[in-house]
């Protein structure tokens, strides 16, 4: 990257601070009208969108329709109309010696915000952590994945002609270009991608201190009881397996079974693919792509290396950036395709003999994403959300958890840290600013002075008495009557001990 380029940066991230400090982006009318012009510019390019999905994945229409787009305006939707809500500041309670004051949170905007997205879901993984920003009165620079380019170029093009130009801004860079543009001074980034690209981000944010929220990957596991309904499992876990071609960081990554529930989970998968796919798999439209030969050629290594015995699937053809949806079993702990996330087709079934084997098996590697347990007997899906920890957990489904509205999103340790969806991320891009506005009054003021020299013991039981009363005395901030009454009992109390003392 020259420095012509990297000055860009710096001056397109000054640029865009001087914007944020005109206070241009915090009416909430401001806001909604950003909102609703996404809104507008999805629908009215949604064909355009789709293509450069299909372009760049061969996501089919409704994949890309229901994953994409829908969730897209869905959000829109829930930011557009509670925008107003999310931003009121919270008033608290105050206790006897601040009875006269006011305590409230205010929800205010970091600032200049950067969002880097994935390739994966590119429109989703770009817009819906820019939304939470421009919610919650931030300015925002979104560098979507270089490796979906195409949806990376059609944001670049739509976003200027729908939303404020200079508040707002895309850049399309690569990883060194990434690196140039996190070398500036950011007030928070917001990164999905995989846990070194994370790791990558949290150092170039060190340097000047600034918040992060990583949506990172990581293997996440499924757990099939002998009591779950097979008919059922096997559909729902297949479906999070194969949607995108594997390509969802929540994806199942492998299963945890007994030899028993592999056998009945095997049957119902053959028919079931069958079912849905037929005999052509590569030739059905229903199924996408691998984003590029560099990861298509990482999974196909997986298949040949991998000591498991394939029972589905298996073939690969690099030039169609095609892995076939396979299933692998007998597969130990220490094989090839249990070293990553694998992120494509592949699901790895690994025998354990107990709940406990899987729940030591999950324990034993990096906190996961998402995990999932499959059990009509829910003492063994308490047991294994009780004993393990993920980023969220969906029982008896795989994936349907990340769009459920009022559940945050995000993982843990390994898998990210921070979350989002909903008020969680208006709260996610929102400085929780603590005011107490101290009265000037003389009763005020008394309730106060204890605290200053000469310390005596009746000064200290004063406040041993008042911090006891706390509970009992908690009023809201703005009850007048209630703060008067209880500054009356208050002052009591003072003017008691300070003569006992
Ligand atoms: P990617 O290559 O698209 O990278 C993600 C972003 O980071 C891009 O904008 C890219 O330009 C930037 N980047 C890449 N390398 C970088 C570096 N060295 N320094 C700074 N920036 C860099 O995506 P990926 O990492 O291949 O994404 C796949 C991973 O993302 C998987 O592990 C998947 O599980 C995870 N993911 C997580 C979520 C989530 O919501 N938690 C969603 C989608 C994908």
């Amino acid at each position: 990257m020259s420095s012509v380029a990297k000055n860009a940066y710096t001056e397109l991230v000054s640029s865009v601070r001087k914007t944020f400090n005109t206070g241009k982006t915090r009416p909430i009318s401001f806001r909604v009208q950003q909102l609703k012009n996404m809104e507008m510019m999805i629908r009215e390019n949604s064909n355009e969108i789709l293509d450069a999905l299909s372009k760049d994945l061969r996501k089919p229409k409704l994949e890309a329709t229901l994953y994409e787009l829908e969730i897209i305006l869905n959000e829109l939707k829930g930011l557009i109309k509670n925008c107003k809500k999310y931003a009121e500041a919270d008033k608290l309670p105050v206790n006897l010696l601040a009875i006269l004051d006011t305590a409230y949170i205010r929800k205010e905007p970091y600032g200049v915000v950067l969002v880097l997205g994935a390739w994966n879901y590119p429109v989703l993984l770009s817009l819906q952590p820019a939304m939470g920003a421009i919610c919650a009165g931030n300015c925002v620079v979104i560098k979507p994945s270089e490796l979906a380019s195409h949806s990376a170029k059609l944001m670049a093009e739509l976003i200027p002609k729908y939303m404020d130009a200079d508040a707002y801004r895309v850049v399309l860079a690569e990883v060194e270009g990434t690196k140039d543009l996190l070398a500036n001074k950011w007030d928070y980034i917001f990164c999905t991608g995989g846990t070194n690209v994370g790791k990558a981000v949290m150092q170039a944010a060190a340097p000047n201190l600034t918040p992060v929220t990583l949506e990172l990957g990581g293997k996440s596991p499924c757990y099939v009881d002998e009591s779950a309904d097979f008919d059922l499992a096997a559909k729902r876990i297949l479906w999070g397996k194969f949607a995108n071609l594997g390509q969802t960081c929540i994806a199942p990554d492998y299963v945890l079974c007994s030899k028993n529930a592999e056998k009945a989970f095997l049957k119902v998968a053959n028919i079931v693919l069958k079912e849905w796919y037929g005999d052509d798999l590569q030739g059905n439209s229903d199924i996408p792509r691998i984003v590029n030969p560099r990861h298509c050629k990482r999974l196909k290594a997986l298949l040949e290396t991998t000591r498991g015995k394939i029972v589905f699937g298996g073939t690969t053809d690099e030039k169609d950036l095609w892995i076939e949806p396979t299933i692998v079993v007998d597969v130990d702990g220490d094989d090839p395709l249990m070293q990553d996330e694998i992120f494509g087709p592949i699901l790895p079934i690994i025998t354990v003999n107990s709940i406990q084997e899987a729940i030591d098996f999950i324990n034993g590697r990096p906190r996961p994403l998402a995990l999932y347990s499959f059990a009509k007997n829910e003492k063994m899906n308490d047991r294994l959300i009780e004993n393990t920890t993920s980023g969220g957990v969906c029982v008896n489904d795989t994936m349907w958890h990340m769009a459920w509205h009022g559940l945050p999103f995000g993982g843990i340790g390994d898998s990210g840290m921070g979350n989002y969806h909903g008020k969680f991320s208006f709260d996610a891009f929102s400085h929780h600013r603590s005011v107490l506005n101290r009265s000037f009054s003389v009763l005020s003021e008394k309730l106060g002075e204890a605290r200053y020299p000469p310390y005596t013991v009746g000064k200290l039981r004063f406040f041993q008495t008042i911090l006891k009363s706390f509970e009992f005395f908690n009023c809201t901030g703005g009850k007048y009557i209630t703060h008067l009454l209880a500054a009356m009992i208050g002052a009591a109390i003072f003017a008691l001990i300070t003569y006992s003392g």
